[in-house]
């Protein structure tokens, strides 16, 4: 069965004045996928999400998103994804559970708070403020969010940035489980090893173009045909391994 697109770019500009920080990028995301943008700081990573997310005025190019034309019909494509908030979006002095019940309020969708939290291992954490939560708590609760308008497509941009091994490995964990459910998923990040783990398909991203496009594995086999070797012989363990079995896999920060 053909997979169904979900989201087609095609020739995506983006100038900031003189500057262009996106140079005619086209791809497609599928329905159900993992879908990674993976790049070095400057890349033109942020700027792309953002067009699609109707956050941000495109110079040319189209975008569609479920069928719905960016040009024509943003408000449309509002309603069919979800977008994590900077963390300045959240009222400090608001208790989790009141900030969903905010939010399901906004987008006019019934939501309950305490199953959605559960689902994000934050249920001892639903009666606490956004500010008294952890690091990775703050983004699992993030993630959360992003699913209270029942979405058919989310997007997260570098979500595991500054946290630790333990606290990453749950998150990657979370956004397998959200694509199980039948969301699809786009992740921005720079790390590779994260892309390796998450993404079905992957675009690199240098200098605002495409320089590949393929899953991790398709990717590799390609640099491996040109002849490629690791110059050293590859250990069996690595030290995130070393930390994570001396540690522990259970999140700490609860
Ligand atoms: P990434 O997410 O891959 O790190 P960005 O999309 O944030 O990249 O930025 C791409 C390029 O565009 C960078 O060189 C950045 O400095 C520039 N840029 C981003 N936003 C603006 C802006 N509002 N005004 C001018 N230049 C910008």
């Amino acid at each position: 069965m053909e997979k169904k697109k979900i989201i087609e770019v095609s020739n995506l500009v983006k100038k900031y004045g003189e500057f262009t920080a996106v140079k005619g990028l086209s791809f497609e995301v599928y329905e159900g996928e993992i879908f990674g943008l993976l790049g070095p700081n400057g890349a033109g990573k942020s700027t792309t999400l953002e067009i699609i997310e109707t956050l941000r005025e495109k110079t040319s190019g189209t975008v569609n998103v479920d069928g719905f034309d960016l040009d024509q019909s943003p408000g449309e494509i509002k309603k069919v994804i979800g977008v994590q908030l900077q963390s300045s979006g959240y009222y400090p002095n608001l208790k989790l559970t009141e900030l969903i019940e905010m939010f399901g309020g906004l987008y006019n969708q019934p939501v309950d708070p305490i199953q959605l939290l559960g689902m994000f291992n934050l249920s001892d954490k639903a009666h606490a403020k956004y500010k008294e939560l952890s690091g990775g708590q703050k983004q699992r609760f993030s993630i959360a969010t992003t699913l209270i308008n029942k979405p058919r497509i989310i997007f997260l941009d570098e979500p595991t940035t500054g946290l630790d091994p333990q606290a990453r490995r749950s998150l990657w964990d979370l956004i397998l489980e959200v694509r199980a459910q039948g969301t699809t998923v786009v992740i921005t990040t720079h790390y590779m090893d994260e892309a390796e783990f998450l993404c079905d398909r992957c675009a690199i991203v240098d200098s605002g173009e495409i320089i590949a496009l393929n899953s991790p594995d398709g990717l590799i086999d390609q640099l491996v045909s040109t002849g490629f070797e690791r110059k050293k012989e590859v250990k069996k363990a690595n030290l995130e391994d070393v930390f994570i079995h001396l540690t522990g896999k259970e999140l700490r920060e609860s």
